[in-house]
């Protein structure tokens, strides 16, 4: 597409894809293609000072025993209030830091940033972190997860790093030997997103992981879908037999929540209970699962 080739009324400010209004010149051309190489420029430099400034926010998903209702802690997940774009989403900006290296840095304030909340939060309550592959093969992580806990002071065995399966595919020594490090330290390995397609039953027993987190895409027709109730059913009891604590993401009926506890799934996160919320909405004295209903980021 040409943007304002021959505009009928070039007098009129155009609108181009960033909402900017201009008034181009009658005959600029602008393929799309340089147009949008643009703004991924702009969006770079955005996420750059964003970086440099740490103009980052932490929502929290509380994780609750299926068992008792009671939450047992809470997933960090980043945003970038951003001052044309609103309160950006990680699938808009992540894979962008990780090209780039700037989940290094990113990555280390979310460690740091979710250590130092959570270490205020109730003594029995984990705090999960979400971890790129990239991070992993820049050896930083191990040290920044050391500094994390050293800083704030949080007991190792309350934080929990999620990985997803998909980066675990090809594991190097490196990584292996990595993840084994922070495992020692006291810290809890998840593997995220498990169900995607690419997990296989010899990484579960090859990685240091303690905990299995269901995809929400196996929860979703749940308990109707006989194939899926088999599969999460089969899934639950390997995680168990391996020694892993199994949490179902995606929970967003009371159908799905009864299912999976009836089938011993040990926690759930999930709009059922509460959308990832600003720290200060995070029900940190203990109470019943109706305490987060309804809160929504
Ligand atoms: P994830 O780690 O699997 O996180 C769960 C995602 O599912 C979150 O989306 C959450 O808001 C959403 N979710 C939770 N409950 C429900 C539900 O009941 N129904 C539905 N439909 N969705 C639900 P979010 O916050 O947009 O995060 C997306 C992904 O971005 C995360 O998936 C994670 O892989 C990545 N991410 C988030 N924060 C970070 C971070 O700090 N660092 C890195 N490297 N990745 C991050
Ligand atoms: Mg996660
Ligand atoms: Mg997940």
């Amino acid at each position: 597409m040409l943007a304002n080739i021959a505009d009928p009324d070039a007098s009129q400010p155009i609108v181009t894809q960033d909402g900017a209004a201009t008034r181009a010149g009658r005959f600029r051309l602008e393929p799309d293609g340089r147009a949008e190489a643009a703004q991924r420029r702009r969006l770079q430099r955005d996420l750059e000072e964003a970086t440099r400034e740490n103009a980052f926010v932490l929502h929290y998903q509380p994780r609750l025993s299926l068992a008792t209702g009671e939450t047992a802690g809470a997933e960090a997940l980043i945003r970038w209030p951003h001052g044309k774009r609103g309160l950006v989403p990680p699938a808009a900006f992540i894979p962008l830091a990780e090209r780039t290296g700037l989940i290094t840095a990113i990555g280390g304030w979310v460690i740091r940033t979710a250590c130092a909340a959570a270490v205020h939060w109730p003594p029995d309550w984990t705090v999960s972190v979400n971890v790129s592959a990239r991070q992993l093969d820049d050896n930083a992580l191990l040290q920044q997860v050391a500094t994390a806990l050293a800083e704030s002071g949080l007991p190792p065995d309350r934080l929990e790093l999620e990985l997803t399966e998909s980066m675990l595919v090809d594991v190097s020594l490196d990584t292996l030997l990595t993840l084994s490090a922070i495992r020692d330290l006291g810290v809890g390995i998840a593997l995220d997103d498990f169900g995607t397609g690419f997990a296989s039953l010899a990484m579960l027993k090859r990685l240091p992981l303690t905990v299995m987190k269901l995809d929400r895409s196996l929860v979703r027709d749940l308990p109707g879908d006989r194939e899926d109730a088999a599969i999460v059913r089969a899934v639950v009891q390997t995680g168990h037999a391996l020694g892993l604590f199994v949490v179902a993401e995606g929970i967003e009926t009371e159908q799905q929540r009864a299912f999976l506890s009836g089938i011993g799934c040990d926690e759930g996160q999930g709009y059922l209970f509460s959308h990832p919320v600003p720290e200060q909405l995070l029900c940190k004295p203990r109470g019943p699962m109706s305490d987060h209903a309804a809160i929504r980021d």
